[in-house]
């Protein structure tokens, strides 16, 4: 933890967010947020947790940007569009940063393993919103089995199903890469561990997301077009009451389901 890293890490973190806050991915606490984590990781952790960051960062916001214009029409029953806020920051990044915190201050590579699990979890879970909303077959409700429209929580598909897969998968890769090339003997990290406990953390994460968002999530309906919302307002009309508790939005299921992608991928380590 020396001067040095905390600048390579402060630019370095900059840079990443500074485009994505000019290619408006970010919102301005989006950047600030962006900017502390990016920064911590990289001064109190290392390039392999700082890059494994960046891997969930980077390739989440290019699928979003691509996908954009595909997936207008569903974006809209989210609370949030476009812009990532720090509270959305938070939601994806915060438990990761305080696991490095930790690992800091009470060195395990089992921390590692927790962070590597969050981030395929988010990571897994971003894949799947924005690949599986794409497909052109109705999402099934992950509770009932019900087709829900595309882009209601807890909705999951086939193709939503692989993204998520391939997403754990990702990071997985990407800390195993990273972690080459911070050389720090302390990570726990082999390749067949890595892509192991990407694919098992993010996948039941994400389905943890799912679960969650389906049963307890706060949601309203549009008594206009009849739509699930998040959103007190829809169709220039105030919506109605449908399921779950106010505090349960979103950002608050993303990290409910982090810490459950960190402790599976702590059970995960420990079966192997
Ligand atoms: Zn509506």
């Amino acid at each position: 933890m020396t001067l040095s890293s905390w600048i390579i890490g402060l630019l370095g973190a900059a840079v990443i967010a500074g485009l994505a806050y000019w290619k408006r991915s970010l919102s301005a606490s989006g950047f600030a947020a962006a900017v502390i984590a990016g920064t911590v990781l990289y001064a109190v952790g290392s390039l392999a947790w700082f890059g494994t960051l960046i891997a969930f960062f980077v390739s989440s916001s290019l699928l979003s940007k691509c996908k954009q214009k595909a997936k207008s029409a569903a974006e809209s029953t989210y609370e949030k569009t476009g812009r990532r806020d720090a509270g959305q920051v938070f939601a994806n990044g915060g438990i990761a940063v305080i696991l490095c915190l930790l690992n800091a201050l009470f060195p395990h590579f089992l921390w590692w393993a927790a962070f590597v699990g969050v981030l395929a979890t988010v990571n897994a879970d971003t894949w799947a919103t924005e690949i599986g909303g794409l497909s052109s077959s109705e999402p099934r409700s992950i509770l009932t089995l019900k087709k829900v429209p595309t882009g209601t929580s807890g909705g999951i598909s086939l193709a939503g199903t692989l993204a998520t897969m391939a997403g754990g998968l990702f990071i997985g890769l990407c800390a195993w890469l990273f972690s080459l090339g911070s050389g720090s003997a302390a990570l726990h990290v082999s390749f067949g561990w890595l892509l192991w406990t990407g694919l098992v953390a993010g996948t039941i994460g994400s389905l943890t997301d799912s679960v969650i968002g389906a049963k307890w999530q706060w949601m309203r309906r549009c008594v206009v077009c009849g739509k699930d919302v998040e959103a007190a307002t829809h169709c220039s009309t105030k919506t109605s009451y449908l399921r779950g508790e106010k505090w349960m939005n979103n950002d608050a299921v993303n990290m409910i389901a982090s810490l459950a992608g960190a402790v599976i991928a702590v059970l995960a380590t420990a079966s192997l």
